[in-house]
């Protein structure tokens, strides 16, 4: 692990912490069984705001080597992802790719090669960048070509003298995961072709002040990303915002489409979030610490109704084993005591234990014939969809805790 004491947009000293969880075993680290008894790697999980720049960020970074090499997220395999990521591929194609196929497109931090496919079926040339060796060799399968690297301005240079100048770049919830944001640029800046975009998506700052999604905060998130401080960083590379949109992923993620300066005309999209954010006061630091005090009284207010719920012997047990689930666990004190288990879809987590909490993850079937009185909601950015699957186990009774917010609600 190394401690960052400057900002990593601006290189400003005056940071100033604003929010602590508590350390943490890295949230995506789920233990087999042989590995319960091992002492878990901890680290520090505090939120700084920069007074220079007022990009709110992580200054512990743990080694990427240990959170990324080996990943556990598969794009595919969400519920309803598919279509996301068609509408995603069909936007750029129609307002920034030309019919000329010889464009290049490269997807950074490319995971299993889900979005890039959308494009290889439209017929352009594709590259993915992922230093995911796991995932790599199932984007490889579906055809999606794929450098095994972290992206930064070598690799860039690299692409270029292979492939030539990209049209399109994406970075999908990656920039928030880059320690270096100077040498994600500067690669930018040496990948993008004149006239190309680069498109990038990452959890809204502003869905945290909303919906006090804190649980987003996890070692692999350097940053909290929001428009206003990203428009000074990318200033300093010649870069510039030229449209923005929120959009519904992991709560609210804001998506942004960014050009070599003065090559296109700015959006007023761009202006009216940057009006957003100046009106909940993320300039400020006050607002922060405003934001960590309603984040320990809904944990206050979770942990209460959970050991209520207890004391009257109902049963409950997770829905989903996110990343961000462990954060709020293990923030919150939530273990084996409350939660009988964790119901996970995606088989490459099914019979492994959540880091710290060691809370089982179980198949839907276990669930099935083990079902509880209440589930926690931890992959809450799905609720409308799995309520909707989750309709007969309602009819009968069945309740779903919401466990982020003001007010925790029971649905
Ligand atoms: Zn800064």
């Amino acid at each position: 692990m190394k401690i960052n004491n400057q900002c990593r947009d601006c290189n400003s000293p005056n940071l100033i912490k604003f929010l602590d969880l508590g350390q943490q075993p890295p949230a995506n680290s789920f233990l087999k069984a042989d590995e319960l008894n091992d002492p878990e790697r901890t680290f520090p999980l505090e939120a700084y705001f920069c007074r220079n720049c007022n990009l709110a960020q992580l200054t512990h970074v743990v080694n990427k080597d240990l959170l990324f090499r080996n990943y556990i997220y598969f794009s595919a395999g969400m519920p309803k992802v598919s279509p996301y990521w068609q509408s995603y591929a069909e936007h750029i194609i129609a307002n920034y790719l030309t019919a000329d196929k010889n464009s290049l497109v490269v997807e950074i931090g490319s995971n299993d090669g889900i979005l890039l496919k959308f494009f290889k079926d439209s017929g352009y040339k594709i590259l993915g960048v992922d230093p995911a060796i796991n995932i790599a060799k199932i984007a490889e399968k579906r055809g999606v070509p794929t450098l095994t690297e972290f992206f930064n301005d070598a690799v860039a240079k690299q692409i270029v003298k292979q492939y030539g100048l990209a049209m399109a770049i994406m970075g999908n919830n990656v920039v928030a995961h880059i320690d270096d944001h100077q040498t994600l640029c500067r690669g930018i800046k040496t990948l993008l072709h004149p006239n190309g975009i680069f498109v990038m998506e990452a959890p809204y700052l502003v869905d945290m002040f909303e919906n006090l999604s804190y649980d987003t905060i996890y070692h692999e998130h350097l940053s909290f990303l929001a428009v206003r401080p990203l428009q000074k960083l990318f200033d300093k590379f010649s870069l510039e915002i030229c449209d923005a949109m929120v959009v519904p992923s992991q709560g609210q993620s804001l998506r942004l489409f960014i050009g070599h300066k003065n090559t296109r005309p700015v959006s007023k999209n761009v202006q009216s979030l940057v009006n957003k954010e100046l009106g909940y006061k993320l300039d400020q630091e006050e607002s922060y610490f405003n934001l960590a005090k309603r984040v320990e009284n809904s944990k206050t207010k979770l942990f209460n109704l959970l050991k209520d719920l207890k004391k009257q012997n109902k049963k409950i047990a997770a829905y989903g084993a996110p990343a961000k689930g462990n954060t709020l666990l293990n923030y919150c004190g939530i273990g084996t005591d409350i939660l009988d288990y964790a119901l996970e879809d995606l088989p490459s987590k099914q019979g492994l234990y959540a880091p710290g909490t060691h809370i089982p993850v179980v198949t839907r079937n276990y669930a099935e014939t083990h079902l509880p009185d209440y589930y926690l909601l931890l992959a809450w950015n799905y609720t409308p969809a799995i309520l909707e699957k989750e309709k007969e186990f309602r009819e009968k009774g069945g309740k779903f805790i919401m466990p982020i917010g003001d007010n925790i609600k029971i649905l």
